[in-house]
Formats: C-alpha cells, structure tokens, sequence
C-alpha cells in the first residue's frame, strides 16, 4: 500500500509494504545537533531565547569546516533514520571565527553539502543573508561577525554554490530575520534572485522582535514583509508564531509556507502557532528541527497537535473537511508543502517503509495506519527509506550509521575540549 495525500492506494510496483513519501525537513541549524541538552540548566531566573542565544553564539565560535562536517553528517544520518529525507539548511556560519573569509569563502557551505551527500539525505542549502545586530541597524556584535555578508559578497556565495546545483542540493536563499536584513539590502537580494529560488527568512519567533519592529519600521513583521515583499509560494516564513488576524489570512492569500518548529519553539519558550485559524484560512505549513533538540518528524506533528489541545482543551484539532483522521490532515499538509518551500518533489520520488511487524500496527487498516505512526509511543516505525532511488536506511539503520558516528565523536571531544 502507498499513501499519498489523497490516501492509500495498492502500489504500483506491487509491494505488499506499506510505505509513505518522505518528509521534508523545512529547518535546520546542522551545527546546533553538537549543543543539544547543553543549554537546559537556568543561568538566570529570567532565561529566555535570548540568554539561550547567548550560549549558542560560545557554541557556534568553535566551529570549523571538519567539525561542522561531522556534526551534519550524524545529524543527516539521524534525520534519515526518522523519516526526514530533504532538509532546508538555514546557514549562517559562513566566516571563520573572527569574521575573515575562509581561503574558500564557500568553506562552510561546502562542509553541509559533503555531509548530506555522504549521508544520501537532499539538501536546500539556504544561504542566510545576516548584517545587523538589530532592528536599528547596529552593526553584528562580535559573535555575530562570522554570519555577516554584504549584499555583493552574499550573491557572489549563491553564485559559486549554484555551480553545484542538482536533483539532491537545490541552493535556496534565506534572510536571516528582518532584525538583522536592512530594507534596502533585502530589496536587493530580491531582485537579484531569479522567480523560482525558495526564499525562507525567520519572522516573528519572540514577542520581542514583534515590538522592535512596530517600533522601528511601524508595523507587526509578518505585516511589513507582506506589505514590503512580493510573497508568494517561493517563500517560507519560519516562526510565524505571534501573528494577528489579518497577518494570518493574510500568509495563507499569499501562497506561502509557514515552517513550525514545535519541539524548539517549546524548548525556547517562543509561543504556539495558531494552528485553528490558519488551517480555517487555508494556509500551508511544514515542520522543522531546528534546534535538533529533537531530530522526528513524529514529534513535531504531535507536539504541534498537542500544544493547541493544552490551549484549547479540546482534541482532534488539526482536521480538515475532507478528514477526521488528525493523523492524516497533518501529513497530508506536510506533503503538500514540500515542494514549494524545498523545491524538491519528494512525493513521487522517496519513501518511508513503515514497520508493521512492531506491536502499534497490529490488526491496522487504512483508516488508521497513519494515526497509529503518529499517535503511538516512542519506538521509531521508520523501517527503511529510499531517496531518489537509493535505499540508505535498511531495517532502521542507516547504511553508514558507525562511521559517521566514530566521526561524530572525535568532533564532539574537540569541540568540547
Ligand atoms: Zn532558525
């Protein structure tokens, strides 16, 4: 049996497994998999995103292009061995350390496309456009200086990257926030950018950023970047979480995708996404890592399932006309959104086998198969999983799950030391 979003169907092939398409990862920060469980002791009784930020910039000074290497390359492994098999890589960790260029300015880049090329996942390497340190246009703090670009040195890195461009790395373009992209400098980019390049850009995450922006450019983020940018199905607002009537209708009219982030915006303390009205209005959304404090997509959907049921105290809340089934509605969204923000189809093109020996799956049918996955305890269901015709996780293991691992080690005692 294949599903897809119109349901289950016999499998052309005639297999007799049940398999779905893979999912897409719509946000990743690969160098924050070394930092998870790092940042959970209080420093301070006020903690926030931003005294967390504070130890995610120590943490991002140690990288080199080996170690993130390392780092991606474990991350990827798990992502695929959960289900995940294309990831958007929103990267800023361009420079080294001090802000110099490296010999090849596209050192770092290069280092997330090794590892996803060694690990068999597809990877949207989002180049992320980062120049200032706020909404009043201060220039980056010290730990920000390995982000920063100008915009000539930004779309000469998109250039060199696009060199590399194939059916598993599409190159993207993100800006970072509008916090740390001036207008004019986004309005550039833009330009420059041809019609069918994925666009993603962090937008309204703290409430903070919300009140900075009302502050200095007279509106909510979501409201300027609508009223600012032509945003349209090439764009992903990533944290759109404090958004407003209007700024809700107003993404799904625009054709956008909205990237949640459920276990990260949790573990931050961010806020909920409003999911009801956004799935009333008709918007389109995906899930992220992020963080990498969790690497499954099954957690995400079920966290994001979860948050609106502790809110609202009801249940069954992401549905939609066409399904009671919550299982189904939130992978059927997830599907239709991958295109768009990734541009990769990975619908017709990777699968998950699911394991239906394990103990969830016994006496299933199709009307509850995916609700099972999604709904049924913590052992991963994910059996094996093809990319672009390759199978590279056979029986839950991912062909080079040792060797990356060994790799990982070693990275994570130097940036430890
Ligand atoms: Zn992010």
């Amino acid at each position: 049996m294949l599903w897809t979003p119109s349901g289950w169907s016999e499998d052309a092939s005639g297999s007799a497994e049940w398999r779905v398409p893979g999912i897409a990862n719509l946000h990743s920060h690969a160098f924050q998999r070394a930092m998870a469980g790092l940042a959970e002791r209080q420093t301070h009784p006020e903690d926030s995103f931003w005294t967390w930020r504070d130890t995610m910039y120590r943490f991002a000074a140690r990288f080199d292009p080996d170690t993130l290497h390392a780092v991606a390359a474990q991350l990827y492994v798990e992502m695929l061995e959960a289900g995940y098999t294309t990831v958007c890589e929103f990267h800023y960790l361009h420079h080294a350390p001090d802000g110099s260029a490296y010999a090849d300015p596209a050192a770092m880049s290069r280092a997330l496309v090794a590892a996803a090329r060694e690990a068999g996942i597809r990877l949207t390497l989002l180049p992320v456009l980062y120049m200032s340190g706020g909404f009043d246009g201060r220039p980056l703090a010290e730990r920000q200086r390995r982000f920063g670009h100008d915009v000539d040195g930004f779309l000469a890195l998109l250039d060199m990257l696009r060199q590399d461009a194939s059916d598993t790395l599409r190159i993207g373009c993100a800006l970072h926030s509008l916090r740390a992209v001036p207008a004019d400098a986004m309005r550039a980019v833009l330009a420059a950018l041809s019609a069918q390049s994925p666009i993603h850009i962090h937008i309204a995450e703290q409430l903070g950023e919300v009140q900075d922006c009302i502050n200095v450019r007279g509106a909510r983020p979501v409201e300027w970047l609508l009223a600012n940018a032509a945003v349209d199905a090439h764009w992903t607002l990533v944290h759109a979480t404090h958004l407003n009537a209007p700024e809700v209708q107003g993404i799904a009219d625009s054709g956008a995708t909205v990237a949640i982030c459920p276990t990260t915006e949790a573990n931050l303390g961010d806020g909920l996404f409003p999911l009801r009205a956004y799935l009333g209005a008709g918007g389109a959304w995906g899930v992220g890592s992020d963080s990498q404090i969790s690497v499954s997509p099954i957690e995400e959907l079920r966290w994001l399932e979860y948050g609106q049921r502790l809110a609202t105290h009801h249940r069954n809340i992401a549905v939609r006309a066409d399904s009671t089934s919550v299982g189904e509605t939130l992978l059927h969204d997830v599907h239709a959104s991958a295109l768009n923000a990734t541009g990769n189809d990975i619908v017709g093109s990777d699968t998950i086998t699911l394991d239906t020996d394990a103990p969830q799956f016994v006496g299933m049918t199709n009307a509850d198969a995916i609700d099972r996955w999604i709904f049924s305890g913590n052992r991963n269901l994910v059996r094996d999983v093809d990319v672009a015709g390759v199978q590279v996780v056979a029986d839950g293991r991912h062909r080079d799950r040792d060797a990356i691992a060994g790799r990982y080690r070693s990275a994570m005692r130097k940036l430890l030391a």
